[in-house]
C-alpha cells in the first residue's frame, strides 16, 4: 500500500533478490516516494515485510478494521452506552481515636499526612535526603491494601502518577532536587490533562548532582519553571514536621480540588528534623470523583487527555487553565505572620531558615525593635495579598533563603503584579552549597539595617 510506505528503504537492503527499488513518483497521501516491487524474482522469504517498519508498507490490501483510517462512527453510528451518567463517589471523613503527639522525623510526618489524606499509592525513586518517606510508604501501604511501585526512575514515577491520578486516586512521590528536575516533563502533562498527584521536593543543594544538604533554589524551578507550556502549581513550603504532615494533608485536598499537581517545597534539613507531631481527629477514606476514568460502569467512558490538535480547543484549554490559576490566586494565598502587626522590619523567610528568621525576630523585639516575619506557606500563589496591608508600616524587608534569590525573585514578581512599584528597600541575606543562615547573621542584618536608618 503505498500510501503507508515512508521510504526508508530498509526493504530495499533486506531483499536478497533485488525485488525492490527506490520509487520516483511521489504519492499524494504522504508526500514521499514509495518503493516499486517486481516480484518475478521473489521466493517469499519474508525479509523485506521484517525489515519494513510500517506495517502495511508491503501489503497489497488492507483489512479497512485495522487501519487507523477506518472511523467506527461511519459504520456504526454515534456511541451510544446504556451505562449511568458518572456521578462523584464522596470522600468519607473517618475520625480517628485521640492520641499523644508523636515524635516523627519531617518525612515521616509527610507519609502519614499523606496516608491520613486518602493517598494509597506511590510512585517513586530513592533519593537523599527524602528517602525515608518512601521507606515508610512502602511499610505501611501494603498494610492499607494500597500500592507502592518503586519506580526505574523519576521519569517512570512521575507517569505512573499521571495514570493514578487519570483513575481519580490520590498518589504521591517523595524526591529532592535532581529527581524533581527529571518529573517536570510529566508535571506538565498531568497538568495539562489536570490529573491530581502530590510531589514532596526535599531540596538539597545544587546545580546538578550538588549535595544531600538543604538547599531552596528549586524555589525557582517550583514556581516558575513547572514543565512545559502554561504550567503552575501551588507549592506548599512548612518549616516543622508538624507543617510537613498538615501541608501535605492540605496537599492532597487541594490537588483533588482543582485537578492540578500539587508540590511540596521542604528541604533537606526539615526532612531529617525530628519534631513534635499532634495527628488530626479524621482521616479520608477516598471516594472516586465522577470524572475519573475507573474501572466500573459509570466511570469507564470517561477520558483524559492533554492532546488539543486543534489550534482553538488548545487556546480555549489554555483559557480554561488560566480561570483555574486565577481562582488558585484568589483563594489559596497562605502565610504565617509572626510579631507582623506594628513591624517595621520585615523578614521574609520560609522552611527551615524561617526558623532562624524567627529567633532574629525574637531576639530584635527584646532590644525594642519591632521586626516580625512573614512567612509564605504558599510559595505559588505568592500571598502578596497579606504582605500588602503590612508595607504602610514597612521601613525595610530582609529576605532570607538558603538559596540564589528565588524566594526574593517571587516577592518581586508578586509586588510588581500588585501594582506596589516603590516599596521599602529590599535587602537579602543568601546562603548555599547546604549551608543555612543563621540567626546571629539575621541579627546583625537587622541591626545595621535600623542602625543606617536612624
Ligand atoms: S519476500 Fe520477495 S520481495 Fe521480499 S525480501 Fe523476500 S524475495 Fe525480496
Ligand atoms: S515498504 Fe516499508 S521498508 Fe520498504 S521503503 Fe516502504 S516503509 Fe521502508
Amino acid at each position: 500500500m503505498p500510501q503507508f510506505c515512508k521510504a526508508c528503504g530498509r526493504c530495499i537492503e533486506a531483499c536478497p533478490k533485488g525485488c525492490i527499488t527506490m520509487g520516483t513518483e511521489i504519492e499524494p497521501a504522504t508526500g514521499f516516494t514509495p518503493v516499486i516491487l517486481n516480484l518475478d524474482e521473489c521466493t517469499a522469504c519474508g525479509l523485506c515485510f521484517s525489515a519494513c517498519p510500517e506495517p502495511y508498507g508491503l501489503q497489497p490490501t488492507i483489512n479497512e478494521f485495522e487501519t487507523e483510517l477506518f472511523d467506527p462512527a461511519t459504520h456504526f453510528g454515534p456511541r451510544t452506552t446504556s451505562a449511568p451518567t458518572p456521578v462523584e463517589i464522596p470522600d468519607q471523613q473517618v475520625p480517628l481515636p485521640e492520641l499523644e503527639p508523636l515524635v516523627l522525623k519531617g518525612n515521616h510526618a509527610s507519609a502519614i499526612g499523606a496516608l491520613l489524606a486518602g493517598c494509597r499509592h506511590f510512585f517513586g525513586y530513592p533519593i537523599t535526603p527524602s528517602t525515608e518517606g518512601a521507606e515508610l510508604m512502602a511499610k505501611l501501604l501494603p498494610q492499607l491494601d494500597g500500592v507502592f511501585v518503586q519506580a526505574v526512575s523519576e521519569v517512570a514515577t512521575i507517569n505512573m502518577m499521571y495514570g493514578c491520578g487519570g483513575a481519580g486516586q490520590r498518589s504521591m512521590s517523595f524526591t529532592s532536587s535532581p529527581g524533581f528536575s527529571l518529573m517536570v516533563e510529566g508535571l506538565s502533562y498531568m497538568i495539562g490533562a489536570e490529573v491530581p498527584g502530590v510531589v514532596v521536593n526535599v531540596m538539597r543543594g545544587g546545580p546538578g548532582l550538588g549535595n544531600i544538604a538543604p538547599e531552596q533554589s528549586d524555589i525557582k524551578m517550583l514556581c516558575r519553571g513547572l514543565g512545559h507550556g502554561n504550567t503552575h502549581a501551588p507549592v506548599l513550603a512548612p518549616s516543622t514536621p508538624q507543617e510537613m504532615l498538615d501541608l501535605t494533608m492540605l496537599a492532597f485536598d487541594l490537588t483533588m480540588k482543582y485537578r492540578n499537581p500539587v508540590v511540596i517545597a521542604a528541604d533537606g534539613f526539615l526532612g531529617q528534623m525530628t519534631g513534635r507531631v499532634q495527628l488530626p481527629k479524621t482521616l479520608v477514606e477516598p471516594g472516586i470523583p465522577a470524572w475519573a476514568v475507573w474501572g466500573d460502569e459509570m466511570h469507564r467512558g470517561n477520558l483524559i487527555s492533554s492532546i488539543y490538535l486543534n489550534e482553538q480547543d488548545l487556546e480555549a484549554h489554555n483559557i480554561h487553565i488560566n480561570e483555574k490559576y486565577e481562582r488558585m490566586i484568589d483563594s489559596e494565598q497562605r502565610a504565617d505572620l509572626f510579631f507582623c502587626d506594628d513591624a517595621e522590619w520585615l523578614v521574609v523567610a520560609c522552611n527551615t531558615p524561617a526558623r532562624m528568621a524567627k529567633g532574629a525576630v525574637e531576639e530584635m523585639r527584646k532590644a525594642g525593635v519591632k521586626a516580625g516575619l512573614f512567612r509564605p506557606i504558599t510559595l505559588w500563589p505568592f500571598p502578596i495579598d497579606l504582605l500588602v496591608g503590612l508595607l504602610p508600616n514597612a521601613k525595610g524587608i530582609l529576605v532570607v533563603e538558603a538559596g540564589t534569590g528565588p524566594l526574593e525573585d517571587e516577592l518581586r514578581i508578586a509586588l510588581s503584579y500588585a501594582d506596589v512599584h516603590s516599596p521599602p528597600p529590599i535587602t537579602n541575606i543568601r546562603r548555599f552549597g547546604g549551608i543555612l543562615p543563621q540567626q546571629q547573621e539575621i541579627v546583625d542584618s537587622l541591626s545595621s539595617l535600623v542602625e543606617v536608618k536612624s
